[in-house]
């Protein structure tokens, strides 16, 4: 790069909600610095650029990529290894690009049911020869192609390798200027990059350490959703039955979501050292639980107290794998006793000619898919 030549910057979503996007204009009349300091060289979002451009770079010339969302079909993934190629540094940017986040929660169900759902279950649909996507498709006028739909949705350093990942959903807008502050300086000055691999934006503690309410080591019987209960204010919300996933989840968001009386959900990914978020949050789960160990307390008893107290837990994966599905030492459940219960039904489906049959399709799919 010439001493003229500004660096070239790149931001992609894959499988993203646009939240990520978002949240790097939150830096706010910072974006003017970033204006100035880069030149863009790709971010669909805000600017008509094409895949073609990007193709004909040479290797390497964007500087500095944040991609974000996860690899949930096969366009995502060939995006994924043409940016890899072109850029000096790519960033996992946010949680889904990080560990999968809402799109892998899917992970928790099949490629199958996950169509089922969209395109023959839903009451809004008007679909009733039962068609699905193909990837290929003849018209008169050629060959219509759509990206492949996958099975099991991954986190971009599940595909390529990755050299920094920022976390959050999104992440942070102060923590966004920050390690642009941080890549900028190593540019245009010759500083030193944190060491490949580095979790950057983010603390190295848990959420509870940045969290103002307080603690009290108080047990409790049972949990609540939010709507159930006005939590006492200023007071440790785990502690009032309230899921948090504070305990679990890495630091740099200054605990938003517990002061203003929502539990974490956990959008900063596991803390330093820590492989499963959901293990590591089962473990915080059963430290506050009132269950009276105690000499001569009956064995079963004691299991029954434990597992009433676990059941008013809604939606126990979705809540503690909300954000890590795809990163978590689960990644997907299996899914081929489901998928064999599937497919006789996808079959009769496709056989169907009219609305009653589907009808009857979809009350068999839903059964299938329960
Ligand atoms: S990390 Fe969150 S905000 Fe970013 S794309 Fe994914 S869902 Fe959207
Ligand atoms: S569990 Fe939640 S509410 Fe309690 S201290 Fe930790 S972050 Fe705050
Ligand atoms: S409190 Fe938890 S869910 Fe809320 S922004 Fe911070 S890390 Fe994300």
């Amino acid at each position: 790069m010439s001493a003229t030549e500004k660096p070239k910057l790149a931001m992609y979503w894959a499988s993203s909600c646009g939240g990520c996007e978002i949240s790097v204009l939150g830096i706010g009349e910072n974006i003017l610095a970033v204006d100035e300091i880069f030149d863009l060289a790709f971010f669909p979002c805000i600017a008509d650029f094409k895949v073609a451009d990007v193709k004909g770079y040479p290797d390497g010339y964007i500087d500095l990529c944040l991609f974000n969302g996860a690899i949930r079909n096969s366009e995502n993934e060939e995006m994924a290894h043409l940016l890899r190629r072109k850029s000096k540094v790519l960033v996992a940017f946010g949680s889904c690009a990080y560990e999968g986040c809402i799109p892998a929660l899917s992970n928790l169900t099949s490629k199958q049911a996950t169509l089922n759902t969209v395109f023959l279950d839903s009451p809004s649909l008007a679909n009733p020869n039962g068609i699905l996507p193909q990837p290929h498709f003849r018209v008169p006028e050629g060959e219509l192609e759509i990206p492949v739909f996958y099975h099991t949705v991954k986190s971009l350093d599940q595909v390529v390798d990755v050299d920094y990942t920022i976390p959050g959903c999104p992440p942070e807008p102060h923590q966004i200027w920050a390690v642009l502050q941080v890549v900028v300086a190593a540019l245009t000055q010759g500083a030193a990059l944190p060491p490949k691999g580095s979790i950057v934006g983010a603390g190295d503690v848990a959420v509870c350490e940045e969290c103002p309410l307080e603690k009290s080591e108080k047990t409790i019987a049972r949990f609540y959703r939010p709507y159930e209960i006005k939590p006492q204010p200023g007071m440790c919300l785990l502690e009032q039955g309230l899921v948090c996933m504070g305990p679990a989840t890495r630091n740099g968001c200054g605990a938003l979501c517990p002061q203003v009386g929502m539990g974490c959900r956990g959008c900063y990914g596991p803390l330093p050292g820590v492989e499963d978020q959901g293990a590591r949050m089962l473990a915080a789960i059963a430290s506050v639980l009132d269950v009276n160990g105690s000499p001569g307390v009956d064995e079963h008893a004691l299991d029954r107290r434990v597992q009433e107290a676990v059941d008013t837990i809604a939606d126990p994966a979705g809540t503690f794998y909300r954000f890590s599905m795809a990163h978590s030492l689960l990644g997907r459940v299996r899914s081929d006793a489901l998928e064999k219960q599937i497919e006789p039904v996808k079959a009769q489906h496709n056989g169907s000619k009219n609305g009653h049959q589907s009808a009857s399709h979809r009350s068999r799919a839903k059964e299938a898919v329960a």
